[in-house]
C-alpha cells in the first residue's frame, strides 16, 4: 500500500492512540463535575489548552474544541456573521476556499448577507489591491485559507492582516487546516483561525478554533456542560489531549518533514516531466511541497485514480470533500484550462512518505502507458 493522500487525512500516530486509550480511562470524569475527579479532568484540559496556545506562540487566543475544522469554519463564519449583523453585511473570501467554507458563504447569501470574491493573481495569490478595492465600511468579515488544499498556494497572510489594520470592524479568518503542521505561520496575525487534528497524525473528531479573546462570535450549538460559551456538549476530554499531543509532535518534526517532501516532490516532479509528454504542474514554486497537484493532459483524473487504486496506490482528486465532480474548479480558475482541470490528480506526501513510494508511483504511471 502507498498512500499518498496525506491531505485528506493522515494515519494517527501509534503513540497518539495509546495516549488516548490512557487519557480516556484516567480521565473519564465529567469536566465539569465539581467533584475532585471531574476537576483533574478539567485541569488536564487546561492544561493542554495552555500547552497548544504555546505551541502556536498565541499571545491573545483562546481556544474553542471542536469536532474538526469543518465545525471550526462554521462557527467561524457563521458565528461571526450573526455576532457582528448590527455592524454591516459584508463579507470578502476567494474562489479557492475549501467546500466547508464556501457551504457556509452559500447559507449567508440566503440569510442576505453579501459575499464579495477578492481577485487572485496568476499564482493563485490574494491580489492586495483587489482586496483593498473590495473593503467597505460595512465589512464586518475576511476569510482567507492559509494553505489551498488542492494546491498547496500559500496566501501572505501578514501582507492581508497589514492591510486589515485600518479595518477595526473586520474579523480575519483563516482556515488554517492545511498549514499546521507543514509550514511555520503567526497565529497573531489572525483574529480566528480553524485547524483539524486528522490533518496532522491526530486523531478523527476533534479540531479546535483558536479564537482571539475579545473578537465577538456568536455560538451555535446550545446546551450545558460547556468548556465555554461557544460550544455545548460534555467536553471530549482525551481527544482534546490528544489534540495537543499530535500537535506537539507535528511541531517537533515539522522542519525536518518540510526539508523531507522538498526533496520528495523534487524527485517526482524530475521524473514525472523527464519521462511523460501529457504532464503538466498545477503549482507555484512557493506551494508546500507537501501538496503535489499535476495533470496528465487527454487522460481522466478520476481513471488515473481508479488505475492507481486498483494498484494499491492511492492519490486523489481534488479535495476528498469535493470529490464526485468531474473537474476541478480550482485548477480551472488557476489554469484556465478545461483539459488541466479534468485531468488533475493530488499527489500529497508527509514524513511517512518514502523515496521509494515516488519511484513506484513513477514506475506504475509506466506501466500505465501514460504518454
Ligand atoms: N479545511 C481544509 C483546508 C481541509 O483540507 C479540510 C479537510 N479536507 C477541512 C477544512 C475539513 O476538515 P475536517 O475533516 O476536520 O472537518
Amino acid at each position: 500500500m502507498i498512500y499518498l493522500d496525506q491531505t485528506a487525512t493522515t494515519k494517527p500516530d501509534i503513540k497518539v492512540l495509546q495516549q488516548f486509550v490512557d487519557d480516556s480511562r484516567r480521565f473519564f470524569a465529567n469536566p465539569n463535575s465539581s467533584h475532585d475527579l471531574g476537576k483533574e479532568a478539567l485541569e488536564a484540559i487546561n492544561g493542554a489548552t495552555d500547552d497548544v496556545l504555546g505551541l502556536l506562540k498565541a499571545n491573545h487566543h483562546a481556544i474553542t474544541y471542536v469536532s474538526g475544522a469543518t465545525e471550526a469554519n462554521n462557527l467561524a463564519i457563521k458565528g461571526t456573521a450573526a455576532a457582528k449583523k448590527h455592524l454591516g453585511r459584508h463579507i470578502l473570501t476567494t474562489p479557492f476556499e475549501h467546500p466547508s467554507v464556501m457551504a457556509c458563504f452559500s447559507r449567508l447569501v440566503d440569510q442576505g448577507y453579501d459575499i464579495d470574491m477578492v481577485p487572485l493573481d496568476a499564482n493563485g495569490h490574494v491580489d492586495l489591491k483587489g482586496l483593498k478595492d473590495l473593503l467597505r465600511r460595512d465589512t464586518i468579515l475576511v476569510s482567507i485559507g492559509m494553505v489551498q488544499s488542492e494546491t498547496g498556494i500559500v496566501q501572505n497572510i501578514t501582507d492581508i492582516k497589514t492591510l486589515l489594520d485600518d479595518y477595526p470592524n473586520i474579523t480575519f479568518h483563516s482556515d488554517v487546516t492545511q498549514a499546521t503542521g507543514k509550514i511555520a505561520y503567526d497565529i497573531n496575525m489572525l483574529d480566528l483561525a480553524s485547524l483539524s487534528a486528522h490533518k496532522f497524525g491526530g486523531i478523527r473528531g476533534i479540531g479546535a478554533l483558536i479564537r482571539r479573546k475579545d473578537i465577538p462570535l456568536k455560538g451555535m450549538i446550545d446546551g450545558g456542560h460547556a468548556l465555554d460559551h461557544l460550544r455545548s456538549g460534555t467536553p471530549a476530554t482525551a481527544l482534546i489531549l490528544s489534540l495537543r499531543y499530535a500537535l506537539k509532535k507535528a511541531y517537533e518534526r515539522r522542519d525536518r518533514q518540510y526539508e523531507h517532501v522538498r526533496r520528495l516532490k523534487k524527485s517526482l516532479i524530475d521524473r514525472l516531466s523527464q519521462c511523460f509528454d501529457s504532464f503538466q504542474p498545477n503549482f507555484s514554486d512557493d506551494a508546500v511541497p507537501h501538496i503535489v497537484n499535476v495533470s496528465f493532459i487527454g487522460y481522466e483524473a478520476s481513471e488515473l485514480l481508479k488505475a492507481l487504486s486498483d494498484k494499491g496506490i492511492y492519490v486523489s482528486t481534488q479535495t476528498a470533500c469535493s470529490s464526485g465532480a468531474s473537474l476541478s474548479r480550482v485548477i480551472m480558475t488557476l489554469t484556465g484550462s478545461k483539459e488541466r482541470a479534468r485531468s488533475s490528480l493530488r499527489i500529497s506526501l508527509s514524513h511517512d512518505t518514502t523515496m521509494e513510494d515516488i519511484e513506484s508511483l513513477c514506475v506504475t504511471f509506466k506501466e500505465m502507458n501514460l504518454r
